[in-house]
């Protein structure tokens, strides 16, 4: 077998970013173990032209992560931005609460959670690969992760609230994992059934209605 390319095309012509294809649940690429890249596979120029197809499809949709699995590349790499319109027309007491603040746009390659709270936290979440729906999610409050970014360097970060949830799920996608596999299931909704049942109840007034607690 020819030895694949990490994007098809020719790394000499300059590709417009595409809006690729995002897999939907059932799609086994889903639910693999995503492969590391090798610090070489970073400084090809393919690399270079499947961030920017990773960040106008996720800007595209639009989605706060993106990873490549979802886009059919078995590869750990991820990709995530919450930009700050995105959190506009949110009240501020729900973004206090999710403890969400804008993330600007940023690659992660190999990434491994090293350190987890054991204090978690439930919200609803949803993913661009098992659209229209979402569901309570219960994930850790604080993590540290490692990886590499998009120049092949070692980086750590240390996260909380918001942008540690969308961690946990971007990273549960390289291992192939999806959220459904750790919702509260009786929980699982239509976002439009979910606007129309009040979607800024709370967690624990979900948890009531639904007789969870
Ligand atoms: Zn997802």
């Amino acid at each position: 077998m020819p030895r694949r390319t990490i994007v098809p095309g020719n790394a000499n012509s300059k590709l417009l970013p595409l809006r690729l294809k995002i897999v939907q649940t059932g799609d086994p690429v889903l639910r693999q173990a995503a492969r590391p890249l090798l610090a070489e596979e970073i400084t090809q120029p393919e690399f270079d032209q499947l961030i920017g197809h990773m960040r106008e499809t996720m800007r595209d949709a639009p989605g706060v992560g993106l990873a490549a699995p979802q886009i059919g590349l078995p590869i750990q790499v991820a990709v995530i931005e919450d930009r700050p319109e995105y959190s506009q027309g949110i009240a501020p007491e729900k973004l206090a609460e999710r403890e969400r603040v804008p993330v600007p746009f940023m690659v992660l390659v190999n990434p491994q959670i090293v350190q987890a709270s054991e204090e978690m936290i439930e919200f609803f979440e949803g993913c661009l690969s098992v659209a229209g729906f979402r569901a309570l999610v219960k994930r850790a409050r604080h993590v540290t992760v490692e990886y590499l970014d998009e120049t092949g360097t070692a980086r750590q970060l240390q996260a909380s609230g918001w942008f540690a949830r969308i961690l946990q799920h971007e990273i549960d996608h390289l291992r192939g994992h999806l959220y459904i596999d750790r919702m509260e299931p009786r929980s699982f909704a239509t976002i439009e059934n979910l606007a129309r049942n009040g979607k800024d109840r709370t967690t624990q007034a979900v948890r009531q209605a639904l007789g969870l607690q």
